[in-house]
């Protein structure tokens, strides 16, 4: 069996390989548009050692993805964080991540009353005797549209547009509830169905409570950068990997083989599409045009990243990093990682390494800023935020990586967007989606979505 992959990202990678395992006679060829593989993966070679510009973690809950790294025999090369907690920037000082809640949503006041005002802690305490939320089992909304109208905009603006952003590059008022905060979509559900009173303060209580302790970190990253995952994988694939191959059309011959324009010779018995969603949408024009309909509807954030390697790191607080709050005047970055902080493996090195990130679906004015600028954003920023002095601190390395439509919004019409294109597909045998947009932002979504889709493929 010939198989065709459009892409060499994570999804791409993770097929190429589980394909391979699943039907050792197979054939796979994958097409990478750019000139690397990895594509939001991406470990670049500091002098002091490889370095993350991309994804830079990812979460060691999630015992599929767990497993699945053990099974590429790259367990030893799992490290996990120094457990330095992080900080956001607020009213122009710095403050503790709220204890408990849901991606900075809390039950009550106390974890955010030095954060907000004191009217917005007083509306928090009171939601619960606010007429109830219209909230339909199985339905959706807008997570800054919910909060606002809940506990009022500070809210928002000060912490859980803070927290979603470091993740989905896109305040609260861009993302819903489903896809980025699950489990109170679900604690929401359960409120609805069992005809209780659904309140958000209610709803987050019961996140709250059903939350269990686990031991362990909760997130990991790979010793020598995530090279040492999408190396591997391309490498146990055994693909035929063609770079700079940009696949601008698919159709099939009379036998109903895939043909590709662009790259690739004769025709597939088999096509996954691992590419974002806008150049899915594209690329499935002729073959299934309802799932291009639904996959124009993905609009996609972009960011960039500027990690930065210092002499030293005196002065820099024993934080892993700052989030900067959505609303806070006067500073260019949305969060800092101190990366020698935040990772033992990086601290051996000496010195501090830093990665700040800019940039928030709907402006790409900083995307797109001179790389000079977004140096001079990141040090004045730096320095108003923790007092640590980067210029002073001999910045030796630097490194900018802009990531144009690096990430899906994922708003609250999103995971039904997900369902019309696959429901686009079912006529069309023999064919595939798969990548970020499909099954999830994180590194162990995108794995496990790729190896679905490749086991289905394969059949
Ligand atoms: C800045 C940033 C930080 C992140 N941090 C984390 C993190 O810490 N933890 C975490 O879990 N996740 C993180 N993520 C998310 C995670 O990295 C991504 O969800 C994941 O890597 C996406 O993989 P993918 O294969 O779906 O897409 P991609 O990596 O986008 O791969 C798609 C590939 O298709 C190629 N392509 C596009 N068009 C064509 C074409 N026409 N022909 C051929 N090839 C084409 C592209 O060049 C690309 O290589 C981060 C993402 C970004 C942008």
């Amino acid at each position: 069996m010939r198989y065709a992959i459009i892409g060499a990202g994570l999804a791409g990678l993770t097929a190429a390989y589980e394909i391979s395992r699943l039907d050792p006679d197979a054939q796979i060829e994958v097409f990478e548009a750019g000139e690397r593989i990895g594509g939001k993966l991406f470990t670049v070679p500091f002098a002091s050692g490889p370095t993350d510009m991309g994804a830079e973690a990812f979460l060691a809950r999630r015992a599929d993805a767990m497993e699945f790294f053990h099974s590429l025999g790259l367990q030893d090369s799992l490290v996990a964080p120094s457990g330095l907690s992080s900080l956001v920037y607020s009213g122009a000082q710095l403050n503790r991540l709220p204890a408990g809640g849901v991606m900075g949503i809390p039950s009550h006041a106390e974890p955010v009353r030095e954060l907000v005002s004191e009217e917005t802690a007083a509306c928090i305490d009171a939601e619960g005797e606010q007429p109830a939320i219209d909230w339909q089992v199985g339905g959706d909304m807008n997570v800054g549209a919910l909060v606002r109208a809940r506990y009022g905009g500070e809210v928002v603006d000060r912490v859980v547009s803070a927290l979603l952003g470091g993740v989905y590059s896109c305040t609260a008022d861009d993302l819903g509830i489903r896809a980025t905060i699950p489990q109170l979509a679900e604690a929401l559900d359960a409120l609805a169905g069992e005809g209780e009173k659904v309140t958000l303060s209610a709803a987050v209580r019961r996140v709250e409570e059903a939350r269990v302790k686990v031991d362990g970190p909760v997130f990991n990253t790979f010793r020598g950068g995530y090279a040492e995952l999408y190396e591997t994988l391309a490498e146990k694939s055994g693909a035929d990997i063609y770079l700079d191959a940009f696949i601008s059309g698919v159709s099939r011959d009379k036998e109903g083989a895939f043909l590709l324009k662009g790259g690739g010779e004769g025709s597939y018995d088999r096509l996954l599409l691992t590419t974002p969603a806008p150049t899915t949408a594209v690329l499935l024009r002729d073959l299934a045009p309802e799932s291009t309909a639904a996959l124009k509807q993905i609009k996609l954030a972009s960011s960039v990243v500027v990690g930065m390697r210092f002499d030293t790191a005196t002065g820099l607080p024993q934080n892993s990093g700052v989030l900067v709050a959505a609303d806070e005047p006067g500073v260019h970055a949305k969060a800092f990682t101190f990366s020698s902080h935040k990772w033992p493996h990086l601290a051996e090195r000496g010195g501090a390494l830093i990665r700040a990130s800019f940039g928030r679906f709907g402006d790409e004015t900083l995307v797109r800023a001179e790389e000079d600028d977004l140096v001079d954003h990141a040090l004045d920023d730096l320095q108003k935020i923790t007092g640590f002095d980067g210029r002073a601190a001999g910045l030796g390395e630097i490194y900018t990586q802009r990531w144009f439509g690096g990430l899906p919004r994922y708003d609250e019409t999103h995971l039904a967007t997900v369902v019309a294109a696959r429901a686009g597909l079912e006529q069309v045998s023999g064919i595939e989606l798969s990548g970020a947009w499909a099954g999830g932002v994180g590194v162990p979504a995108v794995v496990a979505d790729a190896r679905a889709a490749a086991a289905r493929l394969v059949g």
